[in-house]
């Protein structure tokens, strides 16, 4: 499917790239007929589904969801009108990305049920968009039974980091003989699948994720004291929060450590672990103990409500220990008009400029991140300056509206 090179970057959608007065008449007559069966592995609420949510919700013609898990993402999905149906199989749910290896071995019936499951869905579709791990996999397995294209949605990062290598072997080779179109969410991830399938570039273009502004303006929001107030937050103190699942590669480990060397500062945890990683939440309570930090330190668990909780904050955290795929939260906290102090690695680089629309440190850098919280500390006027042209910036570049028009539009191009 996918020509072989290695030459120049893959090119990031501008909104109106496609826009000629052609393109438009053409893209949106397929766009309004082309039906898409869109498929998730999780149902669990993470960047990959709040991105596939409002493109599910806005889609013209005729679309379902199918998840391979049951979880409040289906309910998320059919409060906004999304048919949604379920084809779980537990031997499958329970592989893990970190630790598939010849465990799958023992899934291989669930395997093919799910394989053949989402090929007898798909006949009914003239897309399959595939928007998870296990999703392409599984989907792009039965292309032989199905014979859709397929779109797939890709919000990871490929490398020996974050997968091992039979995960990188099948993706490759999904990607060559099976996938009619990719779309990344970061020049981070097109780089490195174009690295891994050695694929050309212009063959998988870049769209940004994108937030809905007004949803994040949150006017009738009380004020930041009320907020706290209703959160049962400390008023009267300068908090950090930290917004994302609990697991170790987020690094909410190293924003403990940064809590311990600055003196009086307070931080607040926003996520709970979504994907069985009990064990990282308990060694977290233990090194908040060791450390001494319990009394300024608040584990919120998962909030549906994020808008107001980023809004209750001083300043954002980003602490991820590897290269960030995008970073949802880190657009969101821009959204909300609070500073936000990053980890410079992977997409978090193409949104955040240092020192002009954020603060970015070396990632797992304990010594940077503390230094950088001190500094906008103690100078707000820059903290609020930051802030306020980070407003701008995800304006202009991160908006939800910008996010849907790209996607459809490359969407609207494969069925043709
Ligand atoms: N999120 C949420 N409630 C929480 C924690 C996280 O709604 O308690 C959302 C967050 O607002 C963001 C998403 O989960 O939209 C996380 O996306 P991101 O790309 O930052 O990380 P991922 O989990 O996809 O790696």
């Amino acid at each position: 499917m996918f020509k072989e090179t290695t030459s120049a970057n893959p090119p990031i959608l501008a909104p109106g790239i496609l826009a000629t007065a052609e393109t438009c008449v053409e893209t949106r007559t397929r766009q309004e007929t082309a039906s898409v069966l869109f498929v998730d592995q999780s149902g669990q609420l993470g960047g990959a589904e709040f991105s596939l949510m409002p493109l599910a919700a806005t889609w013209d013609a005729r679309r379902e969801v199918l998840l391979l898990s049951d979880g409040p993402f289906r309910e998320r999905l059919e409060s906004l009108g999304v048919p949604v149906s379920l084809a779980c199989e537990a031997s499958v749910s329970g592989i893990r990305k970190d630790t598939l290896r010849l465990h799958w071995l023992g899934a291989l019936p669930g395997i093919v049920r799910q394989v053949r499951a989402i090929a007898r869905h798909a006949e009914h579709f003239d897309i399959l968009f595939l928007n998870t791990q296990k999703a392409l996999v599984l989907g792009a397995l039965g292309k032989p039974l199905h014979r859709k294209p397929i779109v797939w949605h890709l919000h990871d990062i490929m490398s020996s980091e974050h997968f091992g290598p039979l995960q990188r072997f099948v993706v490759r080779w999904l990607t060559r003989h099976a996938v009619d179109h990719v779309i990344a969410n970061s020049r981070a991830s097109a780089d490195s699948l174009v690295a891994l399938a050695r694929c050309a570039p212009e063959n998988v273009p870049v769209v940004h994720n994108g937030v809905d502004l007004d949803e994040f303006r949150c006017e009738s929001a009380p004020d930041m004291a009320g907020l706290r107030g209703q959160f049962g937050l400390p008023e009267n103190v300068y908090l950090a929060g930290l917004f994302g699942r609990l697991a170790p590669w987020k690094g909410q480990h190293i924003a403990l450590e940064a809590l311990a060397r600055v003196p009086d500062l307070h931080l607040v945890l926003v996520g709970s672990a979504l994907f069985g990683e009990q064990e990282y939440v308990k060694s977290l309570h233990a090194q908040a103990a060791r450390l001494g930090v319990q009394d300024r330190l608040i584990f919120a668990g998962f909030r549906d409500d994020m808008p107001a909780w980023m809004k209750a904050v001083d300043v954002i955290l980003h602490t991820s220990t590897e290269p960030e795929p995008f970073g949802r939260v880190i657009i969101e906290g821009m959204a909300a008009g609070r500073p936000v102090i990053a980890a410079a690695a992977g997409g978090v680089t193409e949104i955040l400029r240092h020192r002009t629309n954020g603060w970015l440190v070396p990632p797992r850098d304990v010594t940077a991140l503390a230094d950088a919280i001190e500094v906008l500390r103690a100078a707000p006027e820059m903290a609020n300056r930051l802030a306020a042209q980070a407003l701008d910036d995800v304006a202009q570049r991160f908006s939800v509206g910008a996010y849907l028009d790209q996607m459809k539009r490359v969407i609207a191009g494969t069925s043709g």
